[in-house]
């Protein structure tokens, strides 16, 4: 693609914006609707919403069929010490996705609370070629330089605006092609994101959209070959 984009890296809503290219979250409803031409998603098991084992192993078979379609990232999956599925079940759906997402080339869009270090056991045991994206980042800066010396990326977006939140010195540690923006669950569009992380680490929105993408066509370089 010869234009740049805002990129969206996750997202729950639908995007209308044509200066937006979003990567939306149809979780474990494995459904596309309302789809646009330029739009991606992401399907997986998210940690709050998994059931027994039997149950979730069927699931898993629908997320391994849904990312063999074209503009399929896996997510969002990963740790959560914060909700009450069973932890030890958490890791095993989260590493079934990881092996997922490896055998098809994709990006892994994660969810993570209080579970860095579970989820980089994990990448160091598999030692994966693919992206795996941190949404919603919110690591302290030690976690954050571990990370980043892998192949980790990271997402912000609401926490962009709340003064004193570990995530900003992160954000502002970070260079330009470990970032990606995101709304989530957010009414704000991600311009908007764009533009507080402009202003944080003091350099022109254009000069960010124009990063970001480099990142975003990096990753989809991978599973796309014409993009
Ligand atoms: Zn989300």
């Amino acid at each position: 693609m010869n234009d740049i984009y805002f990129v969206d890296i996750h997202t729950h809503s639908c995007n209308i914006d044509e200066e937006v290219i979003a990567v939306r979250n149809i979780g474990q409803e494995l459904e596309f609707t309302n789809s646009s031409g330029s739009n991606f998603f992401s399907a997986g098991l998210h940690p709050w919403h998994l059931k027994l084992p039997e149950e979730n192993n069927v699931l898993l078979s629908l997320v391994r069929e849904k990312t063999k379609i074209d503009r399929v990232f896996v997510g969002e999956t990963g740790l959560d010490k914060r909700c009450t599925t069973d932890f030890e079940e958490q890791k095993r759906i989260f590493e079934a996705q990881a092996i997922i997402a490896e055998k098809n080339n994709r990006p892994i869009i994660i969810h993570c609370i209080r579970a860095y270090n579970e989820v980089l056991a994990i990448y160091k045991k598999l030692n994966p070629k693919m992206t795996w994206i941190f949404h919603a980042y919110n690591g302290s800066i030690e976690m954050t330089r571990q990370l980043a010396a892998e192949n980790f990326m990271f997402s912000f977006g609401e926490y962009l605006f709340l003064p004193g939140i570990k995530a900003i010195e992160s954000f502002k540690y970070l260079p330009l092609n470990k970032i990606f923006f995101e709304t989530d669950e957010s009414r704000e569009s991600v311009k908007q994101m764009y533009k507080q992380g402009a202003l944080l680490k003091k350099i022109s929105n254009n000069e960010f959209k124009k990063a970001v993408w480099h990142n975003f066509s990096q990753i989809v370089n991978k599973f796309i070959t014409d993009f």
